[in-house]
């Protein structure tokens, strides 16, 4: 009866064979900490399919925990947070050209806007928008140059008098900001300042600045303006690659799989491809069933730290598309065991961090990445509330 697509009752289901726990109530209190120090409104930064934990449920985490509003890249990501009922504050500051702004200032999502042609578009379409400009202050990425500035914020200030935009806020991002005291900082805050000067002898006013990334909300109070945007640290990890725990953070996101098999081998055995591993006794080899097409990346091979239990153990050969190798010595590890492949350090799990290291990438990266097979699940009472848990 597999063509109709059902499966019969008799027909156990197949069990999961790698997962992701996100810990909501470890967002809802990672928010509630960088809020509560901040003292001012906090953008909690969700793109990216909230770094691999799931937007909405991310979303709603974050509310709870007291984010004022909710930031995004793309306007599908905005549409799909008002789609799941959520009426609170979102900012989208990534539009290709040619991008009809009329949905969005619709469901009133605030428009982070880096072009004429963008500004442009936006006043003309029906409705006021509520636009954030932003100014490249030294990234180089997105934003208008301070050469562009003042022909920028003329026109915006056009459009605010002619009541076609409100222009909420005066914004930019660090290219710096994970090396605390790095120069650049201090000068992108000074014409972060000069670029609202600019605005306001335009006769803009009432808007809010902010720039300070999760790396300046945890450093740099001197950044922190009108609001701040932290992503990584939600997630209750550190966005120099320490432990978040210093900062009174809690990671929220957990990978696990259960070992496929188990068998012995003995020693100069060969093990995964290109027999980069070479057994150095008789031992005992498990197959983990998750590799780089899950996002467990390659580049972690003869170095990715797991956890079975009370021990930890290193990958042993290359990481493959679907799965990888322990060398678990003699220990009595059976198949279907319990991999912890990443998780929290307080509870002995392997920090991401060390994933991220061996991998030479950040734990941005690794989080961000996680998917494939892995299935999600979500934890904690707000999960239990929100009827997400299971
Ligand atoms: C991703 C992003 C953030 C959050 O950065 P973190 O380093 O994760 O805190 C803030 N603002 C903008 C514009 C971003 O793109």
């Amino acid at each position: 009866m597999r063509h109709t697509g059902q499966v019969s009752q008799s027909e156990p289901a197949c069990p999961d064979q790698a997962s992701i726990e996100v810990d909501l109530d470890a967002i809802v209190a990672n928010v509630a900490t960088l809020r509560g120090r901040v003292q001012r409104p906090l953008m909690a930064v969700v793109k990216a399919d909230a770094y691999g934990h799931g937007l909405v449920p991310v979303a709603r985490a974050a509310l709870a925990g007291g984010a004022d509003a909710l930031g995004v890249t793309t306007l599908a990501e905005a549409h799909a947070l008002r789609d799941a009922g959520i009426t609170a504050r979102i900012m989208s500051w990534l539009h290709s050209p040619g991008t009809a702004y009329a949905p969005a200032i619709e469901r009133d999502i605030e428009l982070g806007l880096s072009r004429l042609a963008a500004l442009d578009a936006a006043a003309e379409a029906p409705g006021v928008a509520r636009v954030h400009l932003k100014v490249d202050t030294g990234l180089s990425r997105a934003g208008v140059t301070s050469g562009d500035w003042p022909e920028f914020v003329e026109r915006a200030a056009k459009y605010a008098a002619d009541g076609q935009v409100e222009v909420v806020g005066i914004w930019s991002h660090f290219a710096c900001a994970d090396s605390p005291g790095h120069p650049s900082v201090r000068a992108q805050c000074d014409r972060l300042v000069d670029a609202a000067d600019v605005a306001r002898e335009m006769g803009l006013g009432g808007f809010d600045l902010h720039i300070a990334n999760s790396a300046a909300t945890l450093t740099d109070p001197g950044s922190w303006f009108d609001m701040v945007r932290p992503g990584i640290a939600i997630y209750g990890l550190d966005p120099m690659g320490d432990d978040a725990a210093e900062h009174g953070l809690r990671p929220a996101m957990r990978a696990r799989a259960a070992t496929m098999m188990v068998k012995d081998v003995p020693a100069g055995t060969g093990v995964s491809y290109g027999h980069t591993y070479t057994t150095a006794t008789d031992t005992r080899l498990a197959l983990v069933p998750v590799g780089y097409a899950d996002g467990i990346p390659r580049a972690a091979s003869n170095a990715g730290l797991v956890r079975i239990g009370e021990r930890k153990y290193q990958v042993a050969g290359r990481i493959c598309m679907d799965q990888f190798v322990l060398d678990v010595g003699d220990d009595d590890v059976r198949p279907g065991d319990d991999v912890i492949i990443f998780g929290d350090p307080a509870a002995g799990d392997p920090p991401v961090e060390a994933w991220a290291r061996s991998a030479g990438t950040i734990n941005y990266e690794i989080v961000s990445r996680i998917g494939g097979r892995f299935a999600r699940h979500y934890t904690g009472a707000l999960a239990d509330e929100l009827g997400l848990a299971g």
